[in-house]
């Protein structure tokens, strides 16, 4: 058990709200911060959804839960108050290293000494904004991937400044509230889920492009040989086709930007724009 009981969320948008839901539906009294009303009543709008995707997908939630986990949420846009009594607070605003670093000295600066910091941060390194906080010792990655519910892995990355305890006790509460914590024991970008997928997706989407194999065939010989419940093109039309897009058209592999050219044109463009649009590279 940690003494962990109030978190803060910054950040409400697809990840931070459901970082927030998942922690109050575990118990946790929850406040989430957001820049402006506007901003909130989007908030609202996506735990409200929540609430419905767990009555319908997570056993128990039904019945009376999964409303109990909202009531424990308050929203707030003032910064220094969404954060006065906070024992950890769990940073997921935009990927951008000066959005993270103002809002981690305006953090840094209003929180108690008690108060465990953690970023939701995809690509940036945690040392890369650790010292905007004034405290790195109590710093560190806490990476949750999307639809929370079900691919509920977390994973904990400290900076070579993060406390050992601050980092058991981040590891501790992540199993509270429903998660597998990954132990990623030194900083690395992609952290381990993303150090294995990105460059199984790189390597199909270049067998593709280069003509060595149909999407099909290359799912199927990933699913056969290796006993894996989707082959890479599944997986990218499970994450959208737009973030894929959005790597492949700045990278420096000529492969990588004809991908980027013909998932605009036939996908983007198209409106197929994976699983949840209906249509991507297969039909749902
Ligand atoms: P998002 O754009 O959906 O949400 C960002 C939220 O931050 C919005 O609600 C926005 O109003 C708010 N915001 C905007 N400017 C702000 C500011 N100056 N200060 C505070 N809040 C501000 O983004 P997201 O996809 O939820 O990603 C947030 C973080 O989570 C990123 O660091 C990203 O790398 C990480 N992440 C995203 C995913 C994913 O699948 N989307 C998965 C894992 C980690």
């Amino acid at each position: 058990m940690t003494d962990i009981t109030t978190v803060t969320v910054l950040g409400t948008g697809v990840l931070g709200s459901q970082i927030a839901y998942a922690t109050a539906y575990a118990g946790f009294d929850v406040v989430a911060y957001d820049i402006d009303e506007p901003a909130l009543e989007k908030a609202r709008e996506r735990f409200a959804g929540l609430v419905t995707t767990y009555e319908a997908e997570v056993d128990g939630a039904a019945g009376g839960k999964a409303e109990a986990g909202l009531a424990r949420i308050n929203v707030t846009s003032d910064l220094a108050a969404a954060v006065a009594d906070a024992d950890l607070v769990i940073e997921a605003v935009p990927e951008s290293l000066e959005i993270k670093r103002a809002t981690w000295t305006a953090v840094g600066a209003a929180a108690p000494e008690r108060t465990i910091f953690a970023t939701n941060s995809s690509t940036l390194l945690p040392s890369d904004f650790m010292e905007a906080t004034g405290r790195p010792d109590r710093f560190l990655a806490l990476h949750f991937a999307n639809r929370i519910w079900v691919q509920n892995t977390a994973e904990v990355m400290g900076t070579p400044k993060t406390d050992p305890a601050v980092y058991a006790t981040v590891v501790d509460f992540a199993r509270e509230i429903g998660m597998v914590p990954i132990e990623v024991k030194k900083e690395r970008p992609g952290y381990v889920l993303n150090s294995l997928l990105v460059p199984l997706l790189n390597a199909a989407s270049a067998l593709w492009v280069d003509g060595v194999a149909d999407v099909e065939t290359i799912d199927k010989t990933w699913r056969i040989a290796t006993g894996a419940p989707l082959g890479p093109f599944q997986i990218f039309d499970v994450i959208g086709m737009v973030t894929p897009y959005n790597i492949a058209r700045t990278s420096d592999d000529p492969t990588q930007q004809k991908f980027a050219e013909i998932l605009k044109r036939d996908f983007i463009d198209a409106g197929k724009l994976g699983a949840a649009s209906g249509e991507g590279f297969y039909s749902y």
